[in-house]
């Protein structure tokens, strides 16, 4: 088990990338603080542990990847939306656990975080992550997310992270004012929206192109 706070793993080579993503435009202080506090070599395997705070994509087996930390910084703020100083959110689902890096980044920003992934592995080799790193706001459930997860609905935001067409179920377990953000497919490649559910319908938003993997059916 890699030592924390030594080599690659430093406190300075983590900051770097903090900097980094404030550089790419990442303005949201809180989606910073939480992702400084979120060690990402302890959610790769630890043959990958020095490469785990360069900005990139990292395989995480079963031909699955952990997301690029820019890439979740974007996502993070997205869900987040103009809550500037004001409320924290309360329930966010996400459908993906992959890693978990995700769901332990949100972890830090919402009273409680759903995450479904249909990889038992996957979600087993996660589980332990939080477990160790004492994240006890996160409720997993090995499942296809594209049903979301009804009994915990209504969503104050729901994060995608694997790209499709955006599953019909889920925009209904959006509370008002709530949203979901999802890489939606668009011919060869995915974008990434933004749905927010008003009083009287959704309203839609692109935040730029994104590239993920699929959105798969049914369970492994
Ligand atoms: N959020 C993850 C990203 C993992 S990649 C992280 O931070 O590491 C996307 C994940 O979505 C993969 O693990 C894949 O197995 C999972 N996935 C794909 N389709 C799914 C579905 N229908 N339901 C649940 N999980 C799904």
């Amino acid at each position: 088990m890699m030592v924390e706070g030594i080599g690659m793993t430093s406190e300075g080579t983590r900051r770097r990338l903090i900097d980094r993503l404030r550089a790419k435009g990442i303005t949201d202080e809180r989606v910073l603080e939480a992702m400084a506090d979120t060690p990402r070599h302890l959610f790769v395997d630890e043959a990958l542990s020095s490469r785990a705070y360069e900005d990139t994509a990292l395989p995480i087996g079963r031909g699955q990847t952990i997301s690029q930390p820019y890439v979740v910084a974007m996502m993070t703020q997205a869900a987040l939306g103009d809550r500037q100083g004001g409320r924290p959110l309360d329930k966010v689902l996400e459908i993906g656990t992959g890693s978990g890096y995700q769901a332990a980044v949100l972890a830090r920003l919402a009273v409680r975080v759903f995450s479904t992934e249909r990889i038992a592995e996957l979600l087993r080799m996660a589980r332990q992550r939080f477990h160790r790193l004492n994240l006890h706001n996160i409720f997993t459930r090995h499942s296809d997310g594209r049903h979301g997860w009804l009994t915990q609905a209504p969503f104050d935001a729901i994060v995608v992270t694997a790209g499709g067409e955006i599953p019909e179920a889920l925009p209904d377990q959006l509370a008002e004012g709530g949203v979901l953000v999802a890489p939606a497919a668009a011919g060869h490649y995915q974008e990434l929206v933004r749905i927010t559910r008003t009083a009287t319908g959704f309203e839609r938003e692109s935040l730029g192109a994104v590239s993920f993997v699929p959105l798969l059916e049914g369970l492994e």
